[in-house]
């Protein structure tokens, strides 16, 4: 695989320019932007007085508009006594303005506008951005004098960076947020390994600062040392952020000229400082003394990898010839001849990538290889290294070739002109984030995406950075060498590191120069791709309205073909997805362990095969789907065909060797055990869907029977699958008809199964839970390490199928979606990840909140049920106004246009798959959306959500952590309740803050009292005769609990204010034999209305 880094920066200067009202001129820098072809878009580039460059982009189609800016300053630029200031400045920019002091009035407008808001914190660079409904609320188009939400959502926006209040109140509150962040990252490799390397390299440059922040680098230390925080971030704020370093891009229905007027008059404030551009250009991140290291790292999950880094060139200023971009492509090549392809027949890699990415401009890039290694490969790591380097030599003496640069740059092209449109925020985020680099502004669309010159000389100077003296190499695995002697600062990774021993550096030097006669035999450089696509024609047609549903084209006991013909987007493209039903599949856990097996297998020996097509744009999938196989290939049309007959011949024909069964079923063992090591909320929703579902498997039924699996048993289980089944296969896209037919015909006569009788195709149902069922599930979480609980709180609403209740659930989870966020996060600060959302399964509805913390499961349901019951208040009392809005957002959100065929053809597919072929069902969810009252939305959460409805229905997982954080929640409850607050905000708040004091306390009593003592006089002004008593209460509890787990500590029983017992599920079989299971998916309308069987064209 070859990843290409993010490309590079320069602005052009010297045009026109204009006078917009007599006051403020802005300049105007470029309307002539290379665009795709079939970009209905208009462009303009222009410079404000103040220097602030802005991509204006005038879209007549979108649904949504939006807006991003991004500032050159990131966490690079963090003071190194306090790391994660960038990050914190990020987070509290969105805490009131003078023009609207209001904390979440910013989210609360986009909220009632179909919108929604995010940011993230990089190396150099902060990125806002948001997107909000295009259209004004009568609907029609957006103007001057009716424009639409767009204008609100500016104004609001452009006081972040005009005069933002960073309000005390929410600080802790915030950084409590941004601790979160860092706990939610700490058991992920990813930002492990990351940092690991950041950690380990040059301290004079900041490439090796820890740039997310925790409370301790941003309060608890910095306050001991007397700073005022809060100054600090106003400091770093006022230092930073100045229009001259700031790009916007705008995107909305509107008129260029009216976007312009909207930018130029709330813009126009932002000062300018004229600061320089960020550049670090005196030191390097790997100076000569860090480089010959084997570095050794102990991952958390069980996971093996090795890792070549490389100093490369600065290729900031190189975006016409990118020499990386040809070296990458050699260097991660799959294909016969490559490293990959020689090394995985060795049976010692299950994958690899490579590519260069840039540092930071005047830092030169750095170039990695990763090499994700079997059990052999980890013993055999030594002869990749040296296989690598002999790969290198061989291209160092071939002349650079030109034609396989042709190749790439005419890839690029291709997929330049036929890019599709991304959602509205993704483009005006990611456009934003690259306009500072020094592309000439006409190229800006690009991305820099596109080659333009071959520049051999540059390509062999890249080369040359290859080199054994020019390198690290950091193994990770949690089986060599067994123990590790240093831990990383900010995650803890266990690790050790030595210069590579002398005998072994002298192996690799002799393979870097090792001459064509002594290398492995096998390594070559590719052959032409037969893949690249060479008919790349589309007949468009006017069409008036885009049809909304495909047409069964074939309807028999072996297929059912669905087709549609593109009406929309006019790109030479095509999907094609055949489902496989069959009954065997799910009929036990074993059965599904062995169709994984084999379809890994089938995966694993296209490999080489499909990486050709893969670079050409063609992609497949063989995989399971909930009714059996699934296949999928997608990507230009034009040699569609040809991979689709490989992938069917393989499948059927697939030899099942020995050897790579061994290596796929070990890969498969370990990645059921990694899966239970993921973030909690990640695995949260498969528990409970299983206790949801009639038939249903969760990964410790299915790791439990992989062991018992022989590669016998699925060859077995290859003929048997295969042999009869029901299809059914949707072709979308830059195809005709007869196409659509002649596919299914080699799907048919190729994989030649038996028909499989409609009887006995499975039948998907779920679960009913009757009025005032009121379970509860629980887990102990497996990774010994992570210390945050987590919850999913399941109301039960009713059939799917059932109109009426879709649409009160669907607007239920509009109104409650930004409070949830805004109570249960933003106040509360139970943890990282919140949210609420519908929650359908095969033929239910419901609605669910998931909370992750370090707070325990029966402690956040309280919140949640305190949350509700605040909801039911908000509801009643809402406006009519409010509620309109609310309908109207909701409805647009519904109503949303696909941006590009992938989306329309699984908003189909969704629709096949789940058997009830509803492809109106946006319209449909619509017009029963419009009609409902606010007395509808009251009653319906009377009886289905409302903590003390006796009718309602819910089901709680809980998940617990092994690990327990600093301080235990319960301590802190019960602290806060000698308190007495008066109401729940407030001891809310309390518990946050003394969550956050105490744990910086370290278990230090004394530390703790006095915290304690100062909190609770200058900040609850709690009268001083209530502070003794919590004192004193404090000192009990910390001696009572210390040493306890907060995870193993007893819960209370969860809160049941309907009457009801709480009922733990201890067996499932038994949970799931005393329910009823609901009616069978079945189509909303007889299928015959689709067909469209004549067999004319
Ligand atoms: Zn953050």
């Amino acid at each position: 695989m070859t990843i290409s880094g993010r490309r590079s920066p320069l602005a052009m200067a010297g045009t026109p320019m204009r006078e917009e009202d007599g006051l403020r001129p802005v300049e105007l820098v470029t309307d002539r932007l290379e665009t795709p072809s079939l970009d209905d878009r208009k462009y303009r580039v222009i410079r404000l007085p103040n220097q602030l460059e802005v991509l204006l982009v005038h879209d007549p189609e979108t649904d949504k508009a939006s807006a991003a800016m991004d500032v050159n300053v990131g966490s690079f630029s963090d003071e190194d006594d306090m790391p994660g200031m960038a990050h914190a400045v990020e987070h509290l920019l969105f805490m009131g303005t003078k023009k609207y002091p209001a904390e979440n009035e910013y989210q609360k407008y986009l909220s009632a506008h179909s919108g929604s808001s995010n940011a993230y914190t990089g190396s150099t660079n902060t990125n806002y951005y948001f997107e909000v409904s295009a259209k004004p609320s009568n609907d029609e188009e957006p103007s001057a004098t009716n424009p639409s939400a767009l204008l609100g959502a500016l104004d609001r926006f452009a006081q972040f960076f005009v005069e933002p209040l960073f309000l005390a109140s929410t600080l802790d509150r915030e950084l409590l947020a941004v601790d979160s962040e860092n706990k939610k990252n700490l058991q992920s490799d990813q930002w492990r390994m990351h940092q690991l390397e950041k950690s380990l390299s040059n301290p004079k440059h900041p490439f090796c600062h820890f740039s997310t922040g925790n409370l301790e680098t941003l309060k608890t230390l910095p306050e001991a040392r007397g700073i005022n925080v809060r100054d600090k971030f106003i400091e770093f704020y006022e230092k930073n952020y100045s229009a001259n370093r700031m790009k916007l891009c705008v995107l909305g229905r509107e008129p260029l000229d009216v976007l312009e007027s909207w930018v130029s008059e709330y813009f126009s404030d932002v000062k300018n400082k004229d600061l320089k551009p960020n550049r670090w250009a005196d030191e390097v991140p790997l100076p000569k003394d860090l480089l010959g290291i084997q570095c050794f790292a102990k991952p958390v999950m069980d996971s093996r990898e090795l890792n070549l880094i490389f100093p490369f060139l600065d290729e900031e200023f190189l975006y016409e010839s990118q020499p990386s971009r040809y070296i990458s492509h050699l260097i991660g090549h799959e294909g016969p001849g490559s490293i990959m392809a020689y090394v995985k027949s060795m049976g010692w890699a299950n994958g690899l990538s490579a590519g260069a990415y840039p540092v930071s401009p005047g830092t030169p890039g750095l170039f990695d290889c990763q090499i994700r290694l079997t059990e052999e490969g980890l013993q055999n790591y030594k002869e990749i290294i040296k296989v690598f380097f002999q790969y290198v030599a061989l291209l160092r003496e071939t002349e650079p070739q030109e034609w396989i640069f042709e190749e790439q740059k005419g890839m690029a092209d291709v997929d330049f002109k036929f890019k599709q449109k991304t959602p509205a925020s993704r483009f005006t985020s990611k456009i934003s984030s690259q306009m500072h680099k020094p592309l000439p502004r006409e190229w800006l669309l690009t991305l820099g995406s596109k080659l333009r010159k071959f520049d051999a000389k540059l390509i062999k100077e890249g080369i040359a950075c290859l080199r054994p003296d020019n390198f690290r190499v950091t193994i990770v695995s949690r089986d060599m060498p067994g123990s590790w002697d240093k831990k990383e600062k900010w995650y803890g990774t266990e690790h050790s590191y030595e210069t590579i021993p002398d005998d072994f550096m002298e192996e690799i030097r002799r393979a870097a120069a090792c001459p064509a006669k002594d290398r492995v035999a096998k390594l070559h450089l590719p052959h032409k791709n037969q893949f690249i696509p060479t008919k790349l024609e589309v007949e468009k047609k006017d069409v008036k309205e885009p049809a909304v549903a495909p047409r069964i084209v074939r309807n028999d006991e072996l297929c059912r073909t669905w087709y549609k013909k593109d009406d929309t987007f006019w790109v030479p493209k095509a999907n094609l997805i055949v489902s496989c039903k069959s009954p065997i599949i799910y009929a036990s856990a074993e059965n599904s362990v062995k169709a994984r097996l084999f379809t890994d297998l089938v995966r694993d020996a296209l490999e080489e095969y499909s990486y050709d097509a893969d670079l050409a744009g063609l992609q497949y999938s063989v995989a399971l789907d909930s009714r059996g196989l699934f296949i999928e290939v997608s990507g230009y049309n034009d040699k569609l065909p040809v991979l689709l007959e490989q992938v069917l011949i393989t499948m059927r024909d697939l030899e099942v060797r020995d050897d790579r069964f061994n290596i796929i079923k070990e890969r498969l063992s370990r990645g059921y055990r990694n899966w239970e090591l993921q973030q909690p909320w990640q695995q949260i929703g498969d528990y409970s869907a299983w206790l949801t579902a009639e038939h249903d498997h969760v990964v410790e039924e299915l790791a439990a029977e992989l062991p018992d699996i022989a590669a016998d048993a699925v060859r077995q289980f290859r003929k048997e699958l295969l042999s009869q089944m029901h299809m059914e296969i949707h072709v979308h896209g830059n195809l005709y008809k007869e196409d659509a037919l002649k596919l299914t015909d080699m799907i048919e006569s190729t994989l030649k199964p038996r028909k499989l009788p409609r009887t006995q195709w499975p039948i998907q149902r779920s679960l009913i839970f009757p009025p005032g069922s009121n379970y509860i599930w629980k887990k102990t979480l497996k990774d010994p390490g992570n210390v945050n609980h987590c919850i999913d709180y399941w109301l039960y609403v009713g059939d799917k199928a059932d109109r009426h209740l879709r649409a009160k659930t669907l607007l239920l989870d509009q109104i409650v979606h930004e409070p949830c966020f805004d109570h249960l996060r933003t106040k509360e600060q139970l943890g990282y990840i919140v949210y609420s959302s519908c929650r359908a399964s095969a033929t239910t509805y419901g609605f669910r909140f998931i909370i992750q913390s370090e707070k325990t499961a029966p402690y956040l349901e309280t919140r949640i049920e305190a949350f509700l019951v605040s909801m039911a208040t908000a509801i009643r009392e809402m406006s009519d106004e409010e509620f309109e809005k609310h309908k109207r957002s909701l409805i647009v959100k519904r109503l949303e246009k696909p941006k590009h065929l992938d989306q329309e053809t699984s908003r189909h597919w969704s629709q096949i798959q789940s058997e009830y072929y509803d492809f109106e069902s946006a319209q449909r969810d619509a017009a029963h959306i419009r009609p409902l009252t606010k007395s509808d939305m009251v009653g319906f959460f009377n009886q289905y959500i409302h903590p003390a409805s006796p009718s309602r229905a819910k089901l709680a997982v809980y998940f617990v952590a092994q690990a327990k954080s600093d301080v235990s929640t319960k301590q802190i409850t019960e602290l806060v309740k000698t308190l007495n607050l008066n109401s729940d905000d407030a001891s809310a708040q309390a518990a946050t803050d003394l969550q956050a004091r105490l744990s910086a306390a370290d278990h230090d009593v004394k530390k703790e009292v006095e915290g304690l003592k100062d909190y609770l006089l200058h900040v609850l002004k709690v009268p001083e005769g209530k502070i003794d008593a919590a004192i004193e209460a404090w000192k009990k509890i910390h001696e009572q609990q210390n040493g306890l787990a907060n995870g193993i500590v007893k819960d209370a029983d969860p809160p049941s204010s309907n009457g009801t017992k709480p009922f733990f599920i201890e067996d499932v079989r038994t949970f799931k034999a005393g329910l009823v299971v609901s009616a069978g998916a079945r189509p909303v309308k007889d299928l015959s209305e689709y067909e469209d069987l004549d067999p004319k064209l």
